[in-house]
């Protein structure tokens, strides 16, 4: 496992690519002209201009003389900030669109957090899937990839562009660029704001979706992502704002959100791992995944987050490295016992699973323990 020079990714990140000096597409990107910190003025202007050059190649009209483009919502701390963005500095009206948990797995948080931006004077369309389905579905990609949230992230993803489509509402925004923000490299377009290839991205695409039709049969369309022919012939266009942004972080957005009437994540972060209190306020399964994807690949929340620290230069590399040492994988066996219920498995059955994805070149497994790593954050481990 090698780390990038500059900050804590690693080579094992799903499509992370490293330049030959070890540094990390992210990290390249935050020191190229595009950093917003040094020039956020030109990246706004170029944003605009990239919205006018769409809106003429695809003759853009509003729905309904109303709406000019969708924001994709969660009801988390990016949600608040992404749609005050398109109103207030794009003076667009968006109609927000949540493709939501289903009630079981939704968090009160989240529903508080959903009223408070319906509150704020936006319309939102909600889009649920039927949570019997949902429940079978988290349960069925934990047993193939080891992953609890694969289906509800590709719902959250695939309902924005449906709706999209089905309303002919031509401009998708989208808040980070992953390409840029985490390094996953498939998904970079022809400039920073391009999300035509958020298609690409590692978890909407390993794995198909077959797995889905053959599991839940016709309630799988609401899990299918629109394909590009689709997309193109109604001139939808995907637009990450992140980019323009001068301070889009999870830091920044996570403050603003709460000054706004956000709630945050009332448990500690030793029991979720969330360094910043309000990761996937949501729901609670993805701190599991993130446990799980620590146990694959050796990373996890507290490293993304203190990646972005270390770029914007709020921590240094080795402060980022002891904190994601720390809380890397953390994830409380009270949040594993509600899942278990969830998915009506028993706890011994998760961890059966949960162990048969762990990297055993990364981590030491012993019978009734939860896996140690064997690599310190931060070095090359062979
Ligand atoms: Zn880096």
């Amino acid at each position: 496992m090698k780390y990038c020079k500059k900050c804590l990714t690693t080579n094992l990140r799903p499509n992370a690519e490293f330049n030959a000096s070890q540094i990390c597409i992210a990290c390249e990107f935050a020191a190229s002209d595009y950093t917003p910190q040094l020039a956020s003025d030109k990246n706004l202007r170029d944003l605009k201009s990239w919205i006018s050059q769409l809106k003429k190649k695809n003759q853009f009209k509003k729905y309904n003389d109303q709406y000019d483009c969708i924001v994709g919502v969660s009801g988390g701390k990016d949600s608040t900030r992404q749609a005050h963005w398109v109103r207030d500095r794009l003076g667009m009206n968006p109609l927000l669109v949540c493709g939501a948990y289903p009630p079981k797995q939704m968090t009160s948080i989240g529903a508080e957090n959903i009223s408070n931006l319906i509150s704020m004077g936006f319309d939102l369309e909600i889009v649920c899937p039927a949570p019997k389905s949902a429940a079978r579905l988290s349960l069925e990609a934990f047993r193939l990839f080891g992953n609890v949230c694969k289906s509800t992230e590709l719902a959250l993803f695939s309902v924005v562009p449906q709706v999209a489509l089905e309303k002919k509402i031509q401009f998708i925004f989208w808040g980070e660029n992953p390409a840029l923000q985490v390094g996953d490299r498939a998904t970079l377009g022809v400039n920073p704001f391009d999300g035509s290839n958020l298609r690409s991205l590692n978890t909407l695409s390993d794995g198909g979706i077959e797995w889905i039709e053959k599991c839940v049969g016709r309630k799988s369309a609401f899990y299918r992502y629109p394909s590009l022919a689709d997309m193109n012939k109604k001139g939808i266009n995907i637009v990450y704002l992140g980019p323009a942004w001068d301070d889009w972080s999870t830091f920044e957005n996570a403050s603003y959100a709460a000054l706004q009437g956000l709630t945050l994540r009332p448990e500690s972060m030793r029991e979720t791992g969330d360094t910043s209190g309000a990761s996937m306020l949501d729901e609670e399964f993805t701190n599991i995944n993130m446990m799980l994807r620590y146990f694959k690949f050796g990373f996890g929340r507290a490293t993304d987050d203190v990646n972005e620290a270390i770029r914007s230069g709020r921590l240094s590399r080795t402060e980022g490295a002891k904190i994601a040492q720390e809380f890397d994988g953390v994830c409380s066996d009270e949040i594993i016992e509600r899942y278990c219920e969830y998915t009506e498995i028993s706890v011994n059955e998760f961890w059966r699973v949960a162990i048969s994805f762990v990297n055993q070149d990364l981590f030491s497994v012993a019978s009734g323990q939860r896996p140690k790593p064997l690599f310190k954050v931060g070095h090359d481990f062979d």
